[in-house]
């Protein structure tokens, strides 16, 4: 086993402390390379070092560097290492955290890590919450909260609300739920990116004309497109005035509660009947490390609570927490180690330092990159994420896509930061994410350079 294990480990150390150095996205030939490795399934065992061999030199570079510090595109996270250890912890002992009685002290911690999230997001006392693979997850427990608490067995009627920036996670989960695509009201955002109200409070009266039954709506904290904030305190009070139940997607932005510098941003975030956190994003968990926050815990409980012949009797399910009781899962892994060892191995203070980091980063970013020849800022970090385009006199959209496209690739491709775009508000946006633990101020000045070079090779080339 310390064989196996030391291997192992200093194959991974090896691999992380030369993160930086190894290349941000895979070049190879994909097809070929992933056909040419299927294969029958093996009758006899092959020794570790040659599997090692293959997985670290082969299949783990063709792949986009995620815990790379230059990582900047799509949502970064990073994956703790400590976390990674809680996962070997748990593997190896292999102790059964689906139901309190199998192993009580162990879903205790569970239900701290838990209690200390919704400390963090200053929900209130007598908030549930569930572990989830991710946020996908996390929001199909919500719809089904809402829908159980609103709709009762008549779903079909049931209409849910959101703009059109949304996380197409939450049109999948609510399918999941039971709530089809044709009852989701994507609704156009404003130029900024926002879900508009006017059109909102509209959309929810013409469907009560039509006998439809309006009972959610998904607000973004953060969107993952342009990293928008939807007015979240102003949609409470929609969803209270209108009985509805208000969910906050906070997959990337809600880790952004610890940070002072947001806090007007994200106000009436603490107010949502359900927010989705993503602890694999913005507290930097390794994938697989979704959760949800429900205010009325109970409506949580209601969702999932069962009973069956096998199953000891839970003893006092108001004062002890059982996760198969709020979960879809019974038997599963054991997420709440590698949270629980992670935030006391590090303290809380750790992950407000380097939420706060993160932001600085990213407002200097927006504004060195807004300074740029041919940019055009389309919104401001509101939390850590920011779009832009290029544009010059005489340009057509299309050749601003084609442009905006082109700086994109050609700035990964100098090998130092990786970014990507998105399509939002017609049209192609470049965007820039910070929220790696790894990334600091080193790599937005390599951004700001690469980024420089990029649009000189491009637009000059274009103009
Ligand atoms: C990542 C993300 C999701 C989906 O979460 P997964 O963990 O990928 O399932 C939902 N909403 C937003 C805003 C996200 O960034």
């Amino acid at each position: 086993m310390r064989a196996m294990a030391d291997t192992v480990v200093a194959r991974c150390v090896e691999h992380i402390t030369t993160l930086p150095q190894q290349p941000l996205y895979g070049v190879c030939d994909a097809e070929s390379l992933c056909r040419s490795m299927r294969e029958p399934s093996p009758a006899v065992g092959t020794p570790l070092e040659s599997l090692l061999d293959d997985l670290f030199s082969t299949y783990i570079p063709q792949s986009f560097n995620t815990p790379s510090p230059g990582y900047l595109a799509y949502i970064p996270g990073g994956g703790l290492f400590p976390a990674a250890l809680a996962d070997f912890i748990a593997d190896t002992t292999n102790r059964y955290t689906g139901i309190w009685q199998a192993a009580p002290a162990l879903v205790q911690l569970e239900a701290n890590a838990l209690e200390w999230l919704r400390e963090w997001m200053h929900f209130p006392a007598g908030t549930r919450g569930v572990f989830t693979t991710g946020g996908s997850m996390a929001t199909f427990n919500a719809v089904l909260c809402a829908r159980e608490q609103y709709l009762g067995a008549d779903i079909r009627p049931g209409v849910i609300y959101t703009s059109d920036q949304v996380h197409h996670c939450v049109i999948k989960s609510a399918k999941l739920a039971g709530i089809m695509p044709d009852r989701v009201r994507c609704i156009p955002a404003d130029a900024q990116f926002h879900l508009p109200m006017g059109a909102l409070r509209d959309a929810i009266a013409k469907d009560r004309r039509d006998g439809l039954v309006p009972f959610m709506v998904v607000s973004n904290a953060g969107t993952t497109n342009t990293g928008a904030v939807d007015p979240l305190d102003e949609i409470a009070d929609l969803c209270v005035s209108e009985l509805l139940w208000h969910h906050v997607d906070g997959a990337y932005g809600a880790f952004f509660q610890l940070c002072d510098d947001t806090r007007d941003v994200l106000r009436g975030l603490d107010r949502a009947d359900s927010l989705t956190l993503d602890p694999h994003k913005g507290m930097f968990m390794p994938y697989g490390t979704g959760a949800l926050l429900v205010r009325d815990g109970a409506r949580l409980r209601a969702a999932h609570e069962a009973t069956a012949g096998y199953l000891p009797e839970m003893p006092s399910p108001d004062d002890f927490y059982d996760p198969s009781q709020h979960g879809p899962d019974l038997s599963r892994g054991f997420p709440g180690l590698r949270m629980w060892l992670t935030i006391k191995l590090y303290g809380a203070d750790a992950f407000r330092a380097a939420i706060d980091e993160k932001r600085a980063l990213a407002v200097d970013a927006a504004r060195r990159i807004a300074l740029l020849p041919h940019v055009v800022l389309d919104a401001p970090p509101e939390l850590s994420l920011f779009p832009f385009h290029l544009t010059w006199p005489g340009a057509t959209l299309a050749q601003e896509d084609a442009a905006t496209r082109e700086v994109m690739a050609n700035t990964s491709k100098r090998g130092r930061v990786m970014i990507s775009g998105a399509s939002a508000g017609g049209r192609y946006v470049g965007r820039v994410c910070v929220l790696s633990f790894r990334t600091h101020a080193r790599q937005i000045d390599d951004l700001v350079e690469d980024l420089g070079h990029a649009i000189r090779d491009v637009v000059g080339s274009m103009a």
